[in-house]
């Protein structure tokens, strides 16, 4: 059985033992199941697919959520975990099982919390968003995902990464009229129309906004061009498709617009494709403060899109924070430094363990 009481860094390497690739985490979920059953008191325990949930109902004035998910990116010869020198090495070790080690170890230690814990151990996060179980648990269970604030345990190198940048998708065409290349004044080329667009987003300045002592840098970028008919055709149409990753303190309308402000003016036509909001950092709020005092103010924006939003969809201010250099992710030689499990650990402890003992 796991050990959860043990060394985090050696539950961690018996979590990575155990291949759990999305859609195959049956296994992982029973043993962490079991564990909880027979080494937590005081919890709720629901087992439901192959997510495991767990929370005390201890009426404290916060509740905070520690949501790991189960899963990992195929294996790549890369299990059973290996441990050279300070690192831990194998497929999950930084995404995320070290960081499943350190929520599952503090269920069982912490004796005396501050807060009141849910734990929400998923499947199926590394696969297509429609197949993450945090989307059905909303459905189905949605009152285990409220709390004052939500961590997830992903990897970010010690620091606590907040909020995330929204991510917006337009394609941008140019019409024209179709003639013979040898007698390319009777056309009109859309290719040609392209270039006033790629020379607006050459010249963009992108913002760099502070929200919450989290520094969101923008981009808008072009990502892909189409058009061409044939070697001697003037083409009558092409598209440039421009992505817009934004800060959180933007709406999707309000990106959408200033899209369409800073290609004002040109002969073409804007449709946008897809678009994902952004999420607040929302480190005001008391219990996501007490978690940045804990961290010793180590707070830094995050850029891609991550189950963080899902949270903030819901209201609850959520950050990753887990042990491993989250460049090392997915990654053949994914490896973890042991000494961040255990800085990780001891961070949360703090946060969760009241400042002076309760009076019995
Ligand atoms: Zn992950």
């Amino acid at each position: 059985m796991l050990d959860l009481r043990g060394d985090p860094i050696e539950l961690t390497a018996a979590l990575v033992d155990i291949p759990s690739e999305s859609r195959d985490e049956a296994r992982i979920a029973d043993e962490v199941e079991a564990a909880l059953r027979e080494q937590t008191t005081g919890f709720e325990i629901v087992r439901t697919g192959n997510t495991v949930l767990a929370r005390t109902n201890r009426g404290l004035p916060s509740r905070v959520i520690l949501a790991g998910h189960l899963d990992t990116v195929p294996i790549a010869d890369n299990v059973p975990s290996r441990r050279v020198d300070g690192e831990l090495h194998g497929c999950g070790t930084s995404d995320m099982k070290s960081g499943d080690a350190v929520f599952l170890h503090l269920a069982a230690t912490v004796d005396d919390p501050a807060h009141d814990i849910t734990l929400v151990m998923y499947d199926c996060e590394e696969i297509e968003a429609s197949a993450n179980s945090l989307g059905r648990i909303e459905r189905e269970l949605p009152d285990w995902l409220h709390a004052d604030v939500a961590i997830l345990g992903e990897p970010s190198g010690g620091y606590i990464e907040a909020g995330c940048q929204g991510t917006l998708r337009v394609v941008v065409t140019a019409g024209g009229t179709r003639a013979h290349s040898a007698r390319s004044w009777l056309g009109d080329n859309a290719i040609h129309k392209l270039g006033a667009v790629l020379d607006r987003l050459s010249k963009y300045q992108a913002r760099s906004v502070d929200i919450d002592g989290c520094v969101y840098r923008e981009g808008l970028s072009a990502v892909r061009i189409d058009g061409g008919v044939a070697g001697n055709v003037i083409p009558d149409a092409a598209s440039v498709t421009i992505n817009f990753r934004f800060a959180p303190d933007r709406s999707i309308e309000q990106a959408g617009q200033h899209v369409r402000d800073v290609l004002d003016g040109l002969d073409v036509q804007i449709e946008q494709t897809d678009a994902a909001s952004g999420a607040l950092p929302g480190l005001t709020k008391p219990a996501a403060a007490a978690l940045v005092e804990a961290a010793g103010g180590q707070v830094r924006a995050k850029y891609g899109w991550t189950d963080v939003a899902r949270f903030a969809a819901l209201g609850v201010p959520a950050v990753n924070f887990g042990p491993g250099d989250p460049n090392l992710a997915h990654r053949v030689d994914e490896r973890v430094e042991v000494g961040q499990i255990t800085a990780a650990t001891e961070m949360l402890r703090r946060y969760l363990t009241p400042l002076t003992p309760r009076l019995a």
